[in-house]
């Protein structure tokens, strides 16, 4: 009988297949680092862990409310206030499984099958597939190295058509590190509220940014740009904790409820202990990320530099996430050790 032609559709993760190769080598005893997942290689800290170990104890073991315990989204909510400057409800929250489901909920419930969602590129590798599961049609808009792997208003108006659905940005980026200021992000609102299009704003390495630069949430430039965008967090990376799975969602109410009512059935709540340690980590203060900013920010430095005193590679210097986008084109066509680098030649171009 075969499988559906959506799930035909979906490539594997390439950021799994590598790292699965890289866990091989390495359990083979082979001399390698992984620079695929992003992933901090820090451990949950202790008072978080400690209130995940409460729940256990206290028998916080049993089905939540779908969408998120009120404690969590109350802690969301404050955190969003305090942070972003931005004011939402309880009721505007969904609590998902990590931001990963987070995204899926939004397609899933924004796209009616052909509806475009435009992802500039150079982009984090699930969100055109992502847009495939939720019936969307992924758009590319591609930018260029030295405007810093930006897009302008100008180039995002050439790229909406009446099938625009909405527009995602990562801001900080993955894999570029690049950070939209704050005028820039008002022009792209300003440009959405005119076309009626939603911002899917996936922030989940806001509290990673460095030398003076900020970020901001495209939800706090008005009432209206606020109304159109889907802000995306996580614990994931603010807190160390990827296994955990927590990740949200605070967007209007509408859009709250069907994707409510979409977990409702597929997974119902995230998991109650986790849900617990994610109310502590945001009622927590900012010490934590702030040790595991510098500490990536010396590593920043340190690659950087490395890549750049190196003949054939180059790379820009991040300002925000934990990745570093290189550029390799003098390389392609070369060979090493015997082996072609040129992807063109692979693929039979
Ligand atoms: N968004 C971006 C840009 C990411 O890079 C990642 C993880 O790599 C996620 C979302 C997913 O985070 P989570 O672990 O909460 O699913």
């Amino acid at each position: 009988m075969g499988i559906s032609k959506k799930a035909q559709s979906i490539s594997p993760s390439p950021t799994m297949t590598i790292d699965a190769k890289y866990k091989a080598m390495r359990a083979a005893g082979e001399d390698v680092i992984g620079f695929a997942a992003g992933e901090p290689d820090f451990d949950t800290p202790d008072y978080i862990k400690a209130a995940a170990i409460e729940a256990i104890n206290k028998g916080f073991t049993k089905y939540t409310p779908a969408s998120g315990t009120p404690e969590l989204k109350r802690a969301i909510c404050d955190k969003l206030q305090r942070d972003n400057g931005l004011t939402y409800k309880p009721s505007d929250i969904v609590v998902s499984n990590g931001a990963k489901h987070s995204l899926v909920n939004i397609f899933v419930a924004i796209c009616d099958p052909g509806d475009e969602i435009i992802i500039p590129a150079p982009y984090w590798v699930s969100y055109p597939e992502m847009v495939k599961i939720g019936d969307g049609v992924p758009v590319i808009m591609h930018t260029k190295e030295e405007d810093y792997f930006k897009f302008t208003v100008d180039d995002l108006r050439r790229m909406i058509t009446p099938k625009t659905r909405g527009l995602i940005i990562n801001s900080p980026s993955n894999p570029t590190g690049m950070v939209y200021s704050r005028q820039e992000l008002a022009d792209i609102a300003a440009l959405a509220v005119e076309k009626n299009i939603y911002v899917i704003s996936d922030e989940i390495y806001e509290k990673l940014v460095y030398d003076d630069v900020k970020h901001f949430s495209i939800a706090s430039f008005g009432e209206e740009i606020k109304n159109l965008t889907i802000v995306v967090n996580g614990v994931s990376k603010s807190h160390a904790m990827t296994g955990w799975r927590i990740g949200y969602t605070a967007s209007n109410a509408e859009i709250a409820k069907a994707m409510a009512d979409i977990q409702s059935h597929a997974t119902s709540n995230p998991n109650s202990i986790a849900q617990v340690a994610a109310t502590a980590a945001l009622n927590g203060n900012d010490e934590f990320v702030e040790m595991m900013r510098n500490e990536f920010l010396l590593r920043r430095n340190y690659m950087v530099e490395r890549i750049n005193s190196m003949s054939s590679i180059s790379c820009k210097s991040p300002h925000g996430a934990f990745y570093v986008m290189m550029n390799v084109a003098n390389l392609l066509g070369q060979e090493y050790y015997g082996k072609w680098l040129d992807y063109k030649k692979k693929a039979g171009l």
